[in-house]
């Protein structure tokens, strides 16, 4: 198999095997891949995927990872391997409003049930524990960046013998390894840090080699595979990752100080502030969310942003603003105020985006 520690002519960048299908000389021999499931067909298992899902599993303290050509086809997968009608599932909200469509939409159809209880409630988690199935968690939160107390929230789970799954999008593998605090399954949006560059759409979930192999059959049989070049772009995304994530973190930091102190923010969501942080995070990353008057104000203050564009998913070189009542079915489904607005900091020149955050929200006091 294709590594970093064999490369086949001391190649710096791995190889891209960009082939759908791997042919045999003999039946003798596609038996034998087909047996010990080497690559024969790129939907099962090709060679430059499963160097980034080797990645993901070091980086995660994992066992065994297996990518997705989305955040989402991993999700899905997760939570299509280990449901059946009629059990229930435990989540955090708000969680990413994809997962919290899924579980409320077509799980639901299928018989599954959904209780959600807020992200900081620990109490909440371990009423509503006894009798699932399945906790579905994502911390810090999608929107507002709370931090879950994952440690005595995945101890009942497991007492009650329930999975506990855990969308590790914000952390990366980098600032929290949730396997750690006692999380099952870790899952991920690549589309986000792991690219860092905005030109991948991708997926992948990391936990213990049996929990890794019951994705098995959803993950060929959905087809929500990773292309070879998408893993390939992953795989250079990875290299700066830890980089990045200062980088970022530096810019959202010295703005959520600013932001907490302009008369027109209401309130700012950073997870460094959130008490539990200490515990589960290294540091924050690129994420603020601020809560202006009204909608108006929303719209006004991304409208007069000139070096944010306005645009959902995050992670890479260009900062993003995202108005959450541009988003109506997630606002609606978590209550969210009017004037809620989360911003991804990028990797331009601190200076140039806090004096941007100042023009755009002198004209709102
Ligand atoms: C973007 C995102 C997802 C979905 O990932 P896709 O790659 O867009 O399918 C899931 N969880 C979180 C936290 C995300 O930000």
């Amino acid at each position: 198999m294709a590594s970093y520690d064999e490369p086949l002519f001391g190649e710096a960048a791995p190889a891209i095997f960009q082939t759908s299908l791997f042919g045999f000389d003999t039946v003798a021999e596609f038996e034998r891949a087909v047996a010990e499931e080497a690559p024969y067909y790129t939907r099962g298992k090709n060679p430059t995927v499963a160097l980034f899902e080797s990645e993901v599993a070091r980086l995660e303290g994992a066992e065994a990872a297996r990518a997705f050509s989305s955040g989402m086809g991993a999700i899905a997968a997760a939570l299509f391997a280990f449901l059946r009608p009629g059990d229930r599932v435990v989540a955090n909200r708000p969680v990413y409003a994809g997962a919290h469509n899924l579980l409320t939409g077509i799980l639901a159809r299928f018989g599954v049930e959904t209780t959600f209880v807020e992200t900081r409630d620990t109490e909440g988690f371990l009423r509503a524990i006894p009798g699932a199935r399945l906790l579905y968690l994502e911390s810090p939160a999608s929107y507002t960046f709370e931090v879950l107390d994952l440690e005595p929230i995945a101890e009942a789970a497991h007492a009650e013998g329930a999975l506990v799954l855990i969308d590790a999008t914000y952390t990366a593998g980098v600032l929290s390894r949730p396997l750690s605090h006692g999380a099952d399954l870790v899952l991920h949006s690549a589309s986000k840090y792991f690219s860092g560059h905005s030109d991948v759409v991708a997926g992948v979930a990391a936990g213990r080699a049996e929990l890794v192999r019951a994705l098995k059959e959803p993950y060929m049989l959905l087809g929500a595979k990773l292309a070879p070049f998408e893993a390939w772009l992953l795989l250079r995304g990875l290299r700066t990752l830890e980089l990045r994530l200062k980088a970022h973190r530096e810019t959202a930091a010295r703005a959520a100080a600013l932001l907490k102190a302009h008369p027109a923010v209401r309130r700012v969501y950073w997870a460094e502030d959130d008490p539990l942080s200490k515990k589960y995070l290294k540091h924050g990353a690129s994420l603020v969310s601020i809560e202006l008057a009204d909608e108006a104000a929303a719209r006004s203050f991304a409208d007069r942003l000139r070096h944010f564009k306005v645009g959902v998913s995050w992670g890479g070189h260009e900062s993003l603003v995202l108005p959450l009542f541009a988003q109506p079915r997630v606002a609606r489904a978590y209550g969210f105020p009017k004037g809620l607005v989360r911003i991804h900091f990028g990797l331009e020149p601190t200076e140039r985006l806090l004096e941007d955050l100042e023009r755009a929200l002198s004209r709102l006091s």
